[in-house]
């Protein structure tokens, strides 16, 4: 039986690379992979680059709109696998979506993204997949200090921010990520998790 997997984690932990090994032993066993990622991503287009230099286009972007269901019904049917990578972009009805093609078309889907936005609040994608996914498997990467990082710090010209959209748009200034354990996350941004319930 197909399942719904979801590999989370901090940026720079290497989804992209894992994605990109991924289709090519699909397409070295004679098998037919795609990767599809949520066009809100513009930070490569219509390309997925991994940090070790390797890329690949893309085979679709999905749209916000979009049925995803419906577009693997009408166009690809025949897949063994599906691949996406940017996941925490898909709406929590996509995600049902991808359910769907899971359990109804018997195709594998394998989702890729990161866990939480850079307040340290889950994005809609990566929450419902956190919350249905058949397999959950975190892609560790390390902070500064050593301890493992879950958080994304971001910059805009090399200083921290806490305020802003959680999916920035490139302007003139210059944004930045770094990745950090809890205890840094906290220290860097000021960040207090209880502060921010008590406000909600
Ligand atoms: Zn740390």
């Amino acid at each position: 039986m197909a399942k719904l997997y979801f590999f989370y984690g901090a940026m720079n932990s290497g989804k992209t690379t894992r994605i990109l090994q991924c289709e090519y032993n699909y397409t070295e066993e004679g098998m037919h992979a795609i990767i599809m990622k949520p066009s809100i991503d513009t930070k490569g287009n219509e390309k997925i680059v991994s940090r070790i230099g390797a890329s690949k286009k893309v085979d679709y972007l999905i749209d916000k709109d979009e049925n995803i269901f419906d577009l693997i019904v009408s166009e690809y049917g025949n897949v063994d696998l599906i691949l996406v990578d940017e996941a925490q972009f898909l709406t929590r009805r996509q995600v049902n979506q991808l359910m769907d093609i899971v359990v109804d078309l018997d195709i594998p889907v394998m989702c890729y993204g990161l866990r939480t936005d850079f307040k340290g609040n889950g994005f809609p994608g990566s929450t419902r997949l956190l919350e249905i996914a058949h397999e959950l498997t975190e892609i560790k990467t390390i902070c500064k200090c050593g301890k493992k990082a879950m958080f994304n710090v971001r910059l805009i010209d090399g200083k921290v921010v806490t305020e802003g959209e959680s999916v920035a748009i490139d302007g003139k200034n210059k944004i930045s990520y770094t990745v950090a354990c809890c205890k840094c996350f906290r220290l860097k941004t000021n960040h207090k998790f209880d502060y921010e319930e008590k406000n909600n």
